[in-house]
């Protein structure tokens, strides 16, 4: 079946000589998807020239390079793509041309990329492809539009009955009012639909603020860019904590796991190494590979992207995604079903009172007409919208303040938290480490200087002046075991990962350890990274002498456990019980004055797979300062003045916890809880005690989570802010998840409703303020809509009762909902929250939007103003007024009264004043004041003149209804 023959291409001077064989596949014939896979497959192979299947012959020819592969590979590769399950016809569609990344080595794949293992790809070649291939992302934000908004809100229950009275009024002949009204409701759906598309286009906004990073290496350099940019080709660099920005192949990785349950449903971490995977495997069990989207949980990779965006598994199903449903907001909720109550309520209260009406003698057509006014009148149209824009509103200013938030119902949640479970290192503290203090081999050290520069002085406070070696000896494991890199940028030091790392190459470089020249002496074998559960880090090294060395640095109570041996005058001896009491006496005292703790302890390994639970001989430990943020006190006393309880959970040391915690006014007479009684306790105890507790002190991620269960079952409303992967439970679990912006990993912030963008405390103190204002505000703008809506209703329900007209004109009640209404009432929205709202204790159960005492006031209000317009109404017609002045009076009073309401609403009455509301409130005065009195607008609105004397029963009208 094959024939081969020996070729050398013409045109080819080289001395390559290429082979030419052809081999016939059953597949191929008649089946040109599968050949044009096949070939496309072969050529992506290293060594292979030229592939061409011929779908009329069955057969492909192959020509490559006989240095580099042979026939049998050749062979054994057609096979295996002929077996995929993948590349038969049926579902070649889905391969769509891409490759079997997982089978083929990274040579070949760095070949088909055209990339470099160690550079990666350049600037210009990864722009090209970026221009060629599109960014990295699944589908372009999917805006709604203005028109399904439009349509949306022309759904809504109140916009059809308005509608509905204005066919009918149509109907009746009332053509003006017809079109008015018409027009208004059509002004008002627009202008909803307006403030909705804005709303969503500021969310979107918002949440392109948080950006996924990626680690590639462009041009042999390090760098963070973008992940959008990413293009296949590009290699990238991943840790725990990091989403998988794009497939990708893996290259080389270490303790690597990652969470795959947003692509399999498997929710459990699932192990990942370099090695190839027979062809047929599932996607599932690639071992190699990497999808986008799914979470790092452990360990470290080296990757090659090999598809983006819409090309990625998760692109193929991102349809899925995108049928995502869209969130309405509880408050949201709460309010449209109240109207929607309200609306069958009238409408039973209208065939009643229309019956009577009717059986009374009216006719029909009046008794139509009176029911559009009341309509008109009782439905708070105006409600949906101002909730909606009070959010958003809202949203706007917290991310003004550094807190995004991704959830629009996380806001209204943000009001009634009573409790805040914070980290304390970046969050209440600056997370810039300097060491303080060093202890070694029995020698107290000071250290000087300031941040990460490393200059400065170690000096011994006490102990025997000869024993420096031992010094040397720890800051050498601290710079070896160690993954930062300190950076001078403009006069200023920084520091490139991890702080505390960061700190100690400042210290080592106070006694002038040449930093570059041990890491080039010594070759990383292996490493365990830092972990909060761990509570560790490892370094395997090689040594120049070929002797292998692990470094161990992490919280003393670790690192003593495994160790044996205690490094003393340059030599190794056993470590005794006295030496270990010792050794934590003095830790204690450190963490006591507020320096956080680190010990650091070596072994020699016999060889690479030697035990590292134990052996390990003791160094010594570090204390490092870790000053509060500023404004962190000041915040954590709001809280405490708002009945916000603060409470710290930390991974540190519970002596080095409740100093800060002092320092910080955050401790006062409650408990300090360790990670280890937490074990001890079940959930019962836990219950019993957690009220009282304000630290908890070594405690990992899973405890956390227990925390945030335990303060929930005793009806706390809880936020919780994290950073790491292991975080994510407990930030989901909490009511209000928040996640740290800067240093914290892309899960934790998937998990969180809130991202601080400066991972600052005072930013969540600021967020629950604006959450309360939020609620402040929607309360007095319903105050303000209700009254309105009960007092118009109640004047005409009166007014009809005692035989009269109705009071306002169906134009005059088309003006009032469009000035009354709409303009003022988003006057309220707009209130920024007053200091007072800190002050008072929190609610402690989730908002409720109506509560009795709100409902008292609206109906009081509601009363006062439907009886004050109706006495003026009925009282100048029974003084023989005309109609058209009574019902002047009464169009005058209510808008008036209703000012006065407004004004009256204000949640934030003592705080900065609302420029916007005496705006909108003097150029409704004006536009009342030209109704009046031009005789233009006399005729439009059917209004006339007032005269001195009503002006007097207008203030009197006014000062009743504030009663
Ligand atoms: P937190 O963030 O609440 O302050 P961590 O979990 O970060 O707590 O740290 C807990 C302890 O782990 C620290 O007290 C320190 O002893 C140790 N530790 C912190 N960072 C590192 C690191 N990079 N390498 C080794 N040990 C560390
Ligand atoms: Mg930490």
């Amino acid at each position: 079946m094959i024939e081969a023959s020996k070729h050398t291409p013409q045109q080819d001077k080289d001395i390559i000589l290429y082979k030419r064989i052809r081999i016939s596949v059953d597949n191929v014939y008649r089946n040109e998807i599968f050949s044009i896979n096949l070939s496309r497959y072969l050529m992506s192979l290293h060594g292979v020239q030229q592939a061409q299947a011929n779908p009329i012959t069955g057969r492909i020819l192959v020509v490559f390079d006989e240095n580099i592969i042979n026939e049998d590979i050749i062979k054994e590769e057609i096979d295996n793509f002929t077996n995929t399950p993948s590349s038969t016809s049926k579902n070649i569609h889905k391969s769509n041309g891409q490759l079997p990344y997982h089978v083929l080595s990274t040579e070949h794949i760095m070949k088909t990329l055209k990339t470099d293992l160690k550079n990666g790809l350049s600037n210009k070649s990864s722009h090209e492809r970026l221009q060629r291939l599109g960014a990295n992302v699944l589908s372009e934000n999917r805006k709604k539009n203005f028109f399904s908004n439009l349509l949306e809100g022309l759904n809504d229950i109140c916009v059809k009955v308005l509608l509905g009275s204005s066919v009918v009024s149509f109907f009746l002949g009332q053509f003006v009012e017809a079109i008015a009204l018409g027009g208004i409701v059509l002004f008002q759906v627009g202008l909803g639909a307006v403030e909705k598309s804005k709303s969503e286009t500021s969310l979107n906004a918002l949440q392109n603020m948080l950006i996924q990073k990626a680690k590639v290496i462009r041009d042999g350099e390090k760098a963070e860019i973008d992940s959008k940019q990413l293009v296949p080709g590009d290699l990238i660099l991943l840790e725990a904590g990091d989403k998988v920005p794009a497939d990708a192949r893996i290259i080389s990785c270490e303790d690597l796991k990652v969470n795959e349950s947003s692509l399999t449903g498997e929710s459990i971490g699932v192990l990942k190494s370099a090695k190839m995977c027979p062809l047929h495997t599932e996607m599932g069990n690639r071992h190699n590979m990497l999808y986008m989207g799914t979470n790092v949980l452990s360990g470290v990779a080296k990757a090659v992207v090999v598809c983006t965006g819409k090309n990625t598994e998760i692109g193929k199903i991102a349809t899925m995604l995108e049928e995502i449903a869209e969130e309405t907001t509880p408050l949201e909720n709460k309010a449209e079903g109240f109207i929607g109550r309200l609306i069958k309520i009238y409408l039973a209260a209208f065939s009643v009172i229309g019956s009577i009406a009717l059986l009374a003698g009216m006719n029909f057509v009046q008794v139509l007409m009176m029911g559009v006014t009341f309509f008109l009148g009782a439905i708070p149209e105006g409600l949906p919208v101002t909730v909606t824009t009070c959010m958003v509103l809202s949203v706007r200013r917290m991310a003004k303040k550094n807190a995004v938030v991704r959830h629009l119902k996380a806001v209204e949640h943000l009001g009634s938290v009573d409790v805040v479970c914070c980290d304390k290192t970046g969050t209440l503290t600056l997370n810039e480490m300097t060491v303080r203090k060093i202890y070694a081999d029995g020698c107290s050290y000071e250290v000087s200087g300031i941040g990460y520069s490393p200059f400065g002085k170690i000096t011994l406070a006490e102990g025997d002046p000869t024993k420096a070696a031992s010094l040397k000896e720890l800051l050498k494991a601290g710079i070896l075991c160690n993954k930062a890199s300190l950076i001078q940028e403009k006069n200023k030091w920084e520091v490139q990962g991890d702080p505390t790392e960061g700190a100690l190459i400042a210290a080592a470089g106070k006694i002038n350890l040449d930093i570059d020249a041990f890491k080039t002496d010594h070759t990383c074998l292996k490493e365990v990274p830092f972990d909060s559960q761990r509570r560790y880090m490892l370094s395997i090294l090689e040594t120049k002498e070929k002797e292998t060395y692990a470094y161990c640095k992490g919280a003393l109570d670790t690192v003593l456990q495994k160790c044996n041996y205690i490094y003393e005058n340059g030599a190794e001896r056993l470590l005794t019980k006295a030496d270990i009491e010792n050794i934590q006496l003095r830790c204690n005292e450190m963490a006591e004055e507020a320096l956080r703790t680190l010990a650091f302890a070596y072994k020699k390994l016999q060889h690479q797979q030697e035990e590292l639970e134990k052996g390990f001989v003791f160094l010594g430990f570090v204390g490092m300062e870790d000053p509060p943020r500023e404004g962190v006190k000041e915040s954590i006393k709001k809280c405490l003045k708002a009945g916000v309880r603060v409470v710290m959970i930390t991974g540190d040391h519970m002596k080095t916890a409740s100093a800060i915690g002092k320092q910080l006014g955050l401790l006062t007479e409650g408990l300090v809880v360790c990670g280890s009684d937490l074990d001890k306790m079940n959930d019962r105890e836990l219950e019993d005690i957690i009220s009282k507790v304000q630290v908890f002190a070594r405690t990992t991620p899973e405890q956390k989570y227990r925390i945030v269960k335990a303060l929930k079952r005793q009806g706390h409303i809880v936020a919780m802010t994290g950073d790491g992967v292991n975080d994510a439970p407990a930030i989901k679990e909490a009511h209000i998840g928040i996640a740290m912006g800067m240093k914290g990993s892309d899960v934790a912030r998937d998990a969180a409703c809130i991202t601080l963008v400066d991972d600052d405390f005072s930013t969540i103190v600021a967020a629950i303020e604006e959450g309360r204002g939020v609620v402040k505000n929607l309360r007095s703008v319903m105050k303000y809509l209700f009254a309105g809506a009960i007092g118009e209703m109640l004047s005409i329900l009166l007014s009809f009762v005692s035989g009269s007209p109705i009071p306002f004109l169906a134009i005059q009640m088309i003006w009032i909902n469009l000035v009354s209404e709409t303009l003022l009432g988003s006057t309220l929205a707009v209130e920024s929250p007053s200091e007072e709202v800190m002050l008072e204790p929190a609610s402690n159960k989730p908002a409720s939007l109506i509560d009795r005492p709100l409902r008292n006031s609206i109906v009081r209000r509601g009363l006062a103003i439907g009886i004050s317009t109706f006495v003026l109404f009925k009282g100048s017609l029974l003084l023989g007024a005309s109609l058209a002045k009574a019902q002047t009076l009464a169009f005058t009073n209510f808008i008036c009264c209703q000012i006065a309401n407004l004004y009256d609403s204000r949640s934030n009455k003592s705080g900065t004043t609302n420029n916007y509301m005496h705006i909108m409130t003097g150029l409704s005065a004006v536009l009342l004041a030209g109704i009046l009195y031009l005789p233009i607008l006399n005729g439009l609105f059917g209004t006339v003149p007032l005269d001195p004397l009503s002006l007097l029963g207008l203030a009197g009208g006014i000062f009743v209804s504030r009663i």
